[in-house]
């Protein structure tokens, strides 16, 4: 069970319920985030049934869900939710388009690929200045230097920025420039790093794990949740199959599926799935047909120069028939493009 404080809960108010808790011969374990405490408890479920703990001072939701993630299941919370990402929306009702470079390289190549992205209906610019690479050898992205220009771009195009942390020691440096944070595909399982991002103060994007199950990614979603940070999009990228025609296998069920079993937004990631241009568009058509909430999309501008995952990149026409799909689509299953 959970006790989920309402925002500007005073600490007696908290105090009370872990007092109300202990005296039933129960554990509580607290979670003081930035927007919301968070307490855990352990024991007998009926036994704190009697408690009464929703009529305290202070509490905002008393959380009883047979499933062992709880505060990001659709069972607590049959409601939709949208997260906004400096003002965008990412929900039920939309389709939005975040598109950019796989790195950030130079300004130039940033505002270019930006500039791109948003002639193609982006409203919100992607970008990595902290790179995962599985090659020590290459190239690592940018690190604060890269932070820099994508606020640069975002003032010059007033799109939003989505950035990758992939250390807990680079949250608050990479919070302080961004407007989402991601959390990449071998990430999914850092522990450390979902704890700190849930005390960040700012929306995040969970990649799947490449070999994750639904009920691990909702673990993962959990931790970030447990700190009192329910801003939580989940985002759809290719999982390991025994097919190597393609970089990983866009596992569509996972959109559905996602809906089902949490209300948080759930997108894909068509570039990172297919890691081929030709495959990017055909995948986002299918994203947007399974409920979407949005895609994240490469571009670059010269591709054959890319530092990082050029093959993947839309650019020209391919962008061209990326925004009309973006267009066409979503009407036919209930959306408007966020714009
Ligand atoms: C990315 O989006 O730049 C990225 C590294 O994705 P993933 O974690 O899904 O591989
Ligand atoms: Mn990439």
């Amino acid at each position: 069970m959970v006790v989920v404080m309402k925002p500007g809960a005073a600490p007696e108010d908290v105090d009370a319920v872990v007092s109300r808790v202990e005296a039933s011969g129960g554990s509580a374990f607290v979670s003081r985030g930035v927007q919301r405490t968070i307490v855990g408890l352990v024991g007998d479920i009926a036994a704190f049934q009697t408690l009464n703990l929703r009529a305290m001072p202070g509490v905002g939701e008393v959380v009883r869900v047979s499933k062992p993630y709880k505060l990001v299941s659709r069972e607590n919370h049959p409601e939709a939710t949208t997260v906004s990402v400096g003002g965008v929306p990412i929900g039920p009702d939309t389709f939005t388009l975040i598109a950019g470079p796989c790195a950030v390289e130079t300004p130039e190549q940033t505002l270019q690929s930006a500039l791109m992205a948003k002639a193609a209906g982006a409203t919100l610019l992607r970008g990595g200045a902290f790179k995962p690479r599985t090659s020590p050898y290459a190239f690592q992205g940018l690190g604060e230097k890269g932070l820099r220009i994508l606020a640069d771009v975002r003032a010059e195009t007033g799109l939003p920025v989505v950035t990758e942390v992939v250390d807990a020691a680079d949250v608050a440096l990479v919070a302080e420039w961004a407007d989402m944070l991601q959390v990449g595909t071998r990430n999914m399982q850092n522990f450390a790093l979902l704890q700190a991002v849930g005390s960040a103060g700012r929306p995040v994007m969970l990649k799947r794990g490449m070999t994750a199950t639904y009920e691990e990614w909702l673990m993962a979603a959990e931790y970030i949740a447990q700190r009192g940070n329910l801003d939580i999009v989940l985002c759809e990228r290719g999982i390991r199959t025994y097919e190597t025609a393609t970089r990983n296998t866009l596992d569509i069920a996972a959109v559905p599926m996602m809906h089902s079993l949490s209300h948080l937004p759930v997108i894909v990631d068509p570039s990172h799935s297919g890691g081929k241009r030709e495959l990017v568009v055909p995948l986002s058509r299918a994203a947007i047909a399974a409920g979407a909430d949005a895609i994240i999309v490469d571009v670059h501008p010269d591709p054959t120069a890319a530092l990082c995952d050029g093959p993947q990149a839309l650019y020209g026409d391919d962008l061209d028939e990326l925004a009309r799909a973006c267009r066409e689509l979503p009407p036919l299953v209930g959306r408007r493009l966020v714009s």
